[in-house]
């Protein structure tokens, strides 16, 4: 049953018209809004009264957070499932690592994100049909060799990445709460066509096979989850000799990926994306999501920032196209210059000066404290760690001093493997949390 709805999905993505200039982007967007609002918003109790005459205008839909989604989720989602019970399967899901349980046919599961608060998501089999239509016309299609063998390295089995197994792919699911050395082990004997990981778990399988612990050739490497720095790329490129395809997705929705140029552009063919600009670069995604059911997402901001690009992608996308995506709010350091202004300091700006003065690093995080206090934590070679302590340090001052920054002090600390199951933040603020985006020009 299951296999026959993803193949209908697929079929239907494959006979839709292209969507080729902003025009039809947007004439098909309005058309899907109306079948949304009024087959899924009528359902939702939250919703309902938004919808007027089978239309919904957006405009008057206030815009959704994590805070009050998980607050609302009992009268938000249109299955009757109780916010409570929810969250407590998708716990007991957690600790017995059995992601198998559902919850009124629902799968039901807890994310984190990377800010750590706890967050629902529960998804229909219809959702999950959708998704891994989207997910194997996308990626895997352009590149299919029957039977595919896909590594896909997570931190939690959502269940929504096994539905993919029954097509014509082979998934094997590395959960990365097992002991590193076996997962290494058996990603070896696999030697899988398609490596899909978080950058941070890419870098640490890079590492090993520099090390000939091993030995893997795929064809096809997809980032996900955490920020895909300019570094971690460019070592899949040397290691692999492929371009990695980088996904930006969360539990709200596959939101964007990158084209065969490397620019990443969000997928509006699938869902609404509204820029809410904090400066005229960049922006932050607010979405609503047509192909979910279950629990519709309507104008939910994204904590995440993005840098809009500023010269058309050569592949010709109408879609919105992101020049980076330069991390969430809370990643973007925030200091005062002399004359006493806000000034936001964007993680790929710092990681990039960075990776100009220093290589001889595996990892490193970077943390401010304080309005004039940044900690920094390096992991790499002993005989090198002073030169490159020392390199690092310089590269934060500087890239602050550009910017009219110059009462920061770097404190060195000893680097410490945080656990693999915990999200990757190379770079993070730790004060401010009233965080506001400085006007920037
Ligand atoms: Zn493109």
């Amino acid at each position: 049953m299951h296999k026959l709805r993803v193949l209908w999905y697929l079929l239907v993505d494959a006979l839709r018209r292209p969507l080729r200039t902003r025009a039809d982007v947007e004439a098909w967007q309005k058309r899907r809004l109306r079948r949304f609002a009024r087959r899924v918003l009528a359902k939702s109790a939250y919703y309902r009264p938004y919808v007027r005459g089978g239309e919904v205008d957006l405009s008057t839909v206030p815009v959704m957070t994590k805070d009050l989604y998980v607050e609302h989720f009992t009268s938000i989602n249109t299955a009757g499932i109780d916010r409570d019970q929810a969250m407590q399967v998708a716990l007991s899901a957690e600790t017995s690592r059995d992601f198998s349980t559902s919850l009124k046919g629902m799968t039901v599961g807890l994310s984190t994100g990377t800010s750590g608060k706890r967050s629902l998501f529960v998804v229909s089999p219809r959702d999950r049909a959708q998704w891994a239509a989207h997910v194997v016309r996308r990626i895997l299609l352009p590149h299919l060799r029957v039977p595919m063998r896909i590594a896909f390295f997570l931190r939690a089995n959502s269940g929504l990445y096994e539905s993919v197994r029954s097509m014509l792919f082979r998934f094997t699911y590395f959960d990365l709460t097992r002991p590193f050395a076996e997962l290494l082990a058996d990603a070896e004997k696999l030697q899988p066509q398609v490596l899909a990981a978080p950058p941070s778990i890419l870098g640490r399988l890079i590492h090993e096979q520099r090390n000939g612990a091993v030995h893997l050739r795929p064809t096809v490497v997809v980032s996900f989850a955490e920020v895909l720095h300019d570094d971690i790329r460019h070592a899949i490129v040397d290691t692999y000799g492929v371009e990695p395809v980088n996904i930006y997705q969360c539990t709200e929705g596959f939101i964007g990926m990158t084209c065969a140029h490397g620019t990443m552009h969000l997928q509006e063919d699938v869902m609404h994306i509204e820029p809410e600009w904090v400066d005229s670069t960049h922006f932050r995604p607010v979405v609503t999501d047509f192909t979910r059911d279950a629990v519709p997402i309507v104008r939910y901001r994204m904590t995440d920032v993005l840098e809009v690009r500023a010269t058309p992608c050569p592949c010709g996308s109408p879609m919105i196209a992101v020049e980076r995506i330069v991390g969430r709010d809370d990643d973007v350091l925030l200091f005062r210059n002399e004359r006493g202004e806000d000034v936001a300091v964007f993680p790929d700006v710092l990681s990039r000066m960075i990776a100009r003065c220093t290589d001889d690093y595996t990892s490193y995080r970077i943390r401010q404290t304080s309005w004039t206090q940044v900690v920094l934590q390096v992991h790499c070679p002993e005989a090198v760690r002073h030169d490159v302590e020392r390199a690092m340090s310089q590269a934060i001052i500087e890239t602050c001093r550009t910017q009219g920054i110059n009462s920061i002090a770097v404190t060195v600390e000893p680097y410490f493997d945080e656990p693999i199951t915990v999200k990757d933040r190379r770079i993070q603020r730790l004060v401010h949390d009233s965080f506001h985006f400085p006007a920037q020009q």
